[in-house]
C-alpha cells in the first residue's frame, strides 16, 4: 500500500474493513431502511485516515483504491469530521488524508470505516474526551454499519445494523476475499432484493440470527463457521451479476469451507482453513481468471485506532 507523506501535528487512525457472517434481512421499515440482523466481524484490510489543521476541508487520496472515492465534500470522512466540527462548535478545517486498501463499493464498508477514523481522529486532534456513547450517536447519525468500524471485533448488529450487542467468540480466521472492478450499489442490491421478494410471493418477518453461526463462533471451528456464513442479499447480488455465482461455487470447489457474498456486494468472501489455505485459494482463484484482485486477510481485529506517532531519534 502506498503511503503518502503526512503533514506535521497529524492525526492518524487506522480502521479495518468488515465482513457480514450472517446478514438477515427483514420487511422494509416505513424510513425507507430494512430490517436487519447481521453478525460482523472486522478484518485485517485497513484504511489510514490522517488529518491534520489546515486552511480550507481538502481530501487527498493515496492507496490502492485511490482513484474510486470522491474527494469533495461527499467524501464519508469530510462529512464526519464536519460534523463533529459543528457540534462541537470547533471553527477549524482539516487536511484528511486517506490511504485507500479497503475495496470501494465492494460490501466491506470501506465509507464507513473511514468516517469512523474520522470521528476518532477529530476527537483527539480536538482532544473533545468523547465517551463511547457520544462517539457511537454521531457514528450511528452517519451509517448504519459506522458504529460497527468503532469497536471491530465480532458484534450483532440490529436495527438497521447500529445497534450493537457483544457475541462470544474465540479464535482467528482467515479469510480470501475476491474483488470485482466495478462496485455494486447498496441502494440498488436492496431494491432488487425487495423485487426478487415480491415477484417470488416470499413474506419475511423479524430477521433472526441463527443458533448454528453463534455456536460456530463460540466454538472457534472454521468448519462450522464455514457452513453456517450466509447472507439474504445474495440473490440479489447474484441477479445483478450473475458472474458472482459462479465466482463463489468456484472458490467452495477449490477448497473454501464457506463462500458467501459481502454485504451488499459484490465481493465474494471465502473463508479457509489456515493462513496456507488461503494462499493456495487464492492461487487456484487467481488460475481460474474468474477475478483478478484477490485479498488475504484474518478476522476479527480491532476497530478505528490512533496510530501512535512514531519516535524520532532523542
Ligand atoms: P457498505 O458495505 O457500507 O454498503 P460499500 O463497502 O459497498 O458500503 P463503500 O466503499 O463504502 O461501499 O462506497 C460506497 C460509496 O460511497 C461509493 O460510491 C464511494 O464513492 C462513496 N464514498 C464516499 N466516501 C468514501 C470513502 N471515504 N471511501 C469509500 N467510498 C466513499
Amino acid at each position: 500500500m502506498t503511503v503518502a507523506p503526512t503533514l506535521p501535528g497529524a492525526v492518524t487512525v487506522r480502521v479495518p474493513a468488515k465482513v457480514n457472517l450472517e446478514l438477515r434481512v427483514g420487511p422494509r421499515r416505513p424510513d425507507g431502511f430494512h430490517a436487519l440482523a447481521t453478525v460482523y466481524q472486522a478484518v485485517s484490510l485497513h484504511d489510514d485516515v490522517s488529518i491534520a489543521r489546515w486552511d480550507d476541508w481538502q481530501v487527498v487520496a493515496a492507496g490502492t483504491y485511490a482513484d474510486r472515492i470522491p474527494t469533495d465534500g461527499d467524501n464519508l470522512a469530510v462529512r464526519a469530521a464536519r460534523l463533529v466540527a459543528e457540534r462541537w462548535d470547533v471553527d477549524e478545517r482539516l487536511s484528511i488524508r486517506i490511504d485507500k486498501d479497503i475495496p470501494v463499493a465492494g460490501g466491506m464498508a470501506g465509507g464507513s470505516a473511514d468516517a469512523a477514523a474520522a470521528l476518532v481522529a477529530c476527537d483527539q486532534l480536538w482532544g473533545l474526551g468523547l465517551d463511547r456513547d457520544e462517539l457511537a450517536e454521531l457514528a450511528a447519525s452517519l451509517g448504519s454499519d459506522v458504529p460497527f468500524l468503532l469497536t471491530g471485533g465480532n458484534a450483532m448488529g440490529s436495527g438497521r445494523g447500529e445497534q450493537l450487542a457483544p457475541v462470544l467468540a474465540r479464535g482467528t480466521f482467515h479469510w480470501v476475499f475476491a474483488v470485482s472492478d466495478t462496485g455494486l450499489s447498496t441502494p440498488e442490491v436492496y431494491a432488487e432484493c425487495d423485487r426478487l421478494r415480491e415477484r417470488d410471493g416470499v413474506r419475511v418477518g423479524e430477521p433472526q440470527i441463527s443458533a448454528e453461526l453463534m455456536a460456530a463462533l463460540r466454538s472457534g471451528d472454521p468448519a462450522a463457521l464455514g457452513a453456517a456464513l450466509h447472507n439474504d442479499l445474495e440473490p440479489a447480488a447474484f441477479s445483478l451479476r450473475p458472474q458472482l455465482r459462479e465466482l463463489r461455487d468456484a472458490g467452495v470447489e477449490f477448497g473454501a469451507l464457506g463462500g458467501v457474498v459481502s454485504g451488499s456486494g459484490p465481493t465474494v468472501a471465502f473463508l479457509t482453513e489456515s493462513h496456507e489455505a488461503a494462499l493456495d485459494l487464492s492461487v487456484s482463484l487467481a488460475a481460474s481468471a474468474l477475478c483478478r484482485d484477490l485479498r488475504r486477510a484474518r478476522g476479527p481485529v480491532h476497530g478505528a485506532q490512533v496510530v501512535p506517532v512514531a519516535r524520532t531519534a532523542d
